[in-house]
């Protein structure tokens, strides 16, 4: 496996392989979330290419882009074992001229004026921009994408068929710790306390579906019943949409998605879950 840091030399090799190349894009800190996608990518045969970049064009400006984990020695052990083909880790200056100054892909207003998007203004701008900058540097036939961010998964396969990228996007399931705790880079800055204000949102979330299957459909009962485990976190946001459109779920839908993002106070850590009510 190599460790590539230049889109030239990354390019020079794709040309040369003659399986799909399928590309998992991370920021890093990997973990087995992102080891389920790189696995997934490995067993369907395809030239692996697993990116490992920090994107400030995703971050707001008092957000963790300075203290984000950066782990890449370690990174690349995992991805080598996982037989993964390349870790393509650039520079900021290697896929940005100028970040001030630059063509964004903007995905339509309607899917980023909510959940995340709302609460982080430009991140879905960054992450769209990002992605496609990815798919042009790497020419992968399929990218790998997990369910634990449901909201980017959505816009991400938006913007393909939008844009026409001949891409097909496999979404990966979200991989919990066995508590249930969804694994995130960010739990790395959770210290025990603050680990068990974190499992809050899985537990909602499966309370919620507790009462889903019991026959509870209404979205205010569902969603006031999660918030009541949340206390101790400061809730950004709990929110029940159609999995197919991100529009408001409403009871004519055959399939809800409940969704929840949530500060830890003592770490000021954002966290984000989600899980299907059925
Ligand atoms: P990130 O490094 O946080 O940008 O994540 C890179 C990719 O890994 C994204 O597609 C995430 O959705 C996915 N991912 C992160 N955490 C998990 C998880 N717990 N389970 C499955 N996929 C995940």
């Amino acid at each position: 496996m190599k460790i590539i840091h230049k889109i030239s030399e990354l390019k020079k090799i794709t040309k040369n392989t003659n399986k799909p190349i399928g590309l998992v894009p991370t920021m890093g800190a990997l973990h087995q979330g992102h080891a389920s996608l790189i696995k997934k990518s490995v067993e369907d045969d395809n030239f692996t290419i697993v990116s490992i970049f920090v994107n400030p064009v995703q971050f707001g400006i008092n957000e963790d882009f300075d203290k984000y984990p950066r782990t890449l020695e370690k990174d690349a052990k995992l991805c080598e074992e996982l037989g993964a083909d390349i870790v393509f880790s650039p520079s900021i200056d290697e896929m940005y001229q100028d970040t001030k100054e630059l063509t964004l892909v903007c995905p339509p207003y309607s899917s980023i004026n909510k959940l995340c998007g709302k609460s982080r203004p430009g991140h879905f701008d960054g992450v769209a921009t990002v992605v496609s900058k990815l798919f042009n540097i790497t020419k992968c036939s399929k990218a790998y994408f997990g369910e634990k961010d449901a909201q980017q998964l959505f816009i991400i396969q938006k913007m393909v068929k939008d844009l026409n990228f001949d891409i097909t996007i496999i979404p990966c399931p979200i991989v919990r710790e066995p508590d249930g705790l969804a694994l995130s880079s960010r739990n790395s800055y959770l210290d025990e306390k603050a680990r068990q204000d974190a499992l809050k949102l899985s537990k909602a979330l499966n309370y919620a579906k507790e009462l889903w299957q019991k026959g509870i459909k209404n979205k205010q009962i569902l969603c006031d019943s999660a918030l009541k485990i949340l206390e101790g976190t400061i809730v950004d946001y709990i929110e029940i949409v159609n999995p197919e459109t991100f529009e408001d779920w409403e009871e004519k839908d055959k399939n809800a998605l409940m969704l929840i993002a949530a500060k830890i106070p003592t770490t000021n850590t954002r966290l984000i879950d989600n899980m299907e009510l059925r």
